[in-house]
């Protein structure tokens, strides 16, 4: 298998491996745990004065490169959708990157219509 195959097939076991995670009932419950613990506010919001309520639960250290911390209560928290989007902030430029080509292509489309 070349490298790039490999990187590949390596990605896609993650991922298989996290939704199976994220759909066990060890991790639904943990995580309606974590939610009664914080009382489904953003933890991140509170840390900054603000009361926002939310019912995502995020691994502050990632899943992915620590699976030994997936259940651990002191790695998760609760957080509203805006700051888990600062917290993956690799997510977020991906999406940002996105809008900006979108910007780009409405914008070429344009200049070829007054051309
Ligand atoms: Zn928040
Ligand atoms: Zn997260």
């Amino acid at each position: 298998m070349s490298t790039q195959a490999n990187r590949y097939y390596d990605k896609y076991k993650r991922d298989q491996e996290a939704r199976t995670f994220y759909k066990s009932r060890a991790w639904e419950r943990c995580r309606q745990m974590v939610l009664v613990r914080d009382h489904y506010l953003c933890q991140s919001c509170k840390r900054n004065g603000r009361l926002t309520v939310a019912n995502t639960v995020h691994h502050i250290k990632e899943l992915k490169n620590h699976p030994e911390l997936a259940l651990d209560m002191d790695n998760l928290e609760t957080i509203c959708p805006t700051c888990h989007n600062r917290e993956h902030p690799e997510k977020g430029m991906r999406e940002r990157e996105q809008k900006k080509k979108r910007i780009r292509v409405a914008k070429e489309s344009a200049n070829m219509e007054i051309t």
